[in-house]
Order: structure tokens, then sequence, then C-alpha cells
């Protein structure tokens, strides 16, 4: 499939922001796959990244960032920086983009991606994403590409009033549901996106 057949793919599927649809036509995604990979690099499913990870599918990228209803040069937090596809996805909409990834090898691989596809702006962070990125916060958009039993506290302490969480909720291996969360003051409304399978979110706790 071509980049062109996979945007044609995932404005068929109700996709409609000209924000993500136009990041999503400029961004070489092949350049996030591994080598080995980048002939599938622009089919609608997953694909290994090594370390029992994977770069989401394209429709489940775009409807997430629709989701996080971004307007340019915003700041927002990715958990999970895996290959660096999303957060470049974010950075090509203009927004300020800050990345965790917890673990070492990807975190090195995804900055280095993002260098060379031209995103070096993109902040990466090693770590534990259940504890976010205080430095920066508030947040206009916070988007978790790992699947957790629940919101981390941290995580929605970190949103701007007003701004979305989108995350997937569930436990491994068992059924998740996206979930766009609202800040409105103390208040999170939450809306259902539907089933999803994500990677687990994986957290030690202390
Ligand atoms: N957004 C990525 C998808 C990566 S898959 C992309 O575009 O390619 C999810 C990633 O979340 C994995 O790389 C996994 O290591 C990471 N992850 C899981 N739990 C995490 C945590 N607590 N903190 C940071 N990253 C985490």
């Amino acid at each position: 499939m071509t980049q062109e057949a996979m945007i044609a793919l995932i404005r068929a599927r109700g996709i409609r922001d000209p924000l993500v649809l136009g990041a999503m036509g400029r961004v070489p995604r092949a350049a996030f796959v591994p080598e080995g990979q980048k002939r599938q690099a622009h089919g609608d499913h997953p694909l290994p990244i090594g370390h029992r990870q994977t770069i989401s599918q394209p429709y489940i990228v775009a409807m997430m960032t629709e989701a996080l209803a971004l307007t340019p040069s915003q700041r927002v937090l990715e958990i999970g920086t895996g290959s660096g596809y999303q957060a470049a996805i974010l950075a090509e909409m203009g927004m300020e983009v800050y990345s965790v990834e917890r673990i070492p090898a990807l975190h090195q691989a995804a900055q280095h991606a993002l260098e060379a596809a031209g995103y070096a702006q993109v902040r990466c962070k090693l770590g534990d994403g259940y504890h976010g990125w205080p430095d920066h916060a508030p947040y206009a958009g916070i988007i978790v590409t790992a699947a957790s039993p629940e919101a981390p506290p941290p995580l929605l302490a970190q949103l701007a009033d007003g701004g979305c969480m989108v995350i997937p909720l569930g436990r491994p291996g068992r059924m998740q549901e996206l979930w766009q969360l609202t800040r409105h003051g103390e208040e999170f409304r939450r809306e259902s996106m539907g089933g999803v399978a994500f990677v687990p979110f994986v957290h030690d706790a202390a």
C-alpha cells in the first residue's frame, strides 16, 4: 500500500481533521519502522518494532490524534514513544511535543529516527511515563499509547483545564477501551471511543 492509499483508507474510516490528515500525508512512516518491515509501512496494521512492542496501526494513530482536539503550537505529552511515529505526527502538526519511553533502546532509536526525519525539536525522555513530565506541565493534550488499568493520577494532574487525554484502559490480555477524558476544572468527562488492543503500560510500583 502507498502512503496515498493509507490516507484514503483513514479518510474512508471517518477521520476528517485536515491537520491530522495533512500530517499523516507528509510524515514518512517508513522512516519509523525497522529494516525488513519497510515495504509494509503503509498497511493499516500495527508492526513489530522489537522488544515486544509495536508501532500503532495508522487508523488508530489518526483517531487518537484527532481526539486530542489540538490547535497548532499547543503543548502535548505522549507516553510510550515507541518508534517515534506518533510524536512525529504531532510535531508535523506544529505542536510542542514531549514524549516519554521506558525502554532505553527504543528511546534512543526513536530519538535518532525523529532527528533523521527532521523532527529534532521533539523532546524525548527515558523513564516511567506513569509520572508524566511535570517540568513542562500543564499539557493541552496527553496521549498514552499503552494500556493501563486506570488513568495514572499524575497524568491527570498534568492535563490543562479544557485539555484532552486519550488513553486505552483495560488489563493486559483483556478487552481494552479507548477513552477521551476532557478536563473541566477538577472534573473529567469520559467518552468511550470503542474497543482497542494495545501493548501493556508497564509501571513498577515503588
Ligand atoms: N506511540 C508509539 C507506540 C509505541 S507502543 C509509536 O508511535 O510507535 C507503546 C510504547 O509504550 C512501548 O514502546 C512501551 O515500551 C511504552 N511504555 C509502556 N509502558 C510505559 C511507561 N510506563 N512509560 C513509558 N513508556 C511506556
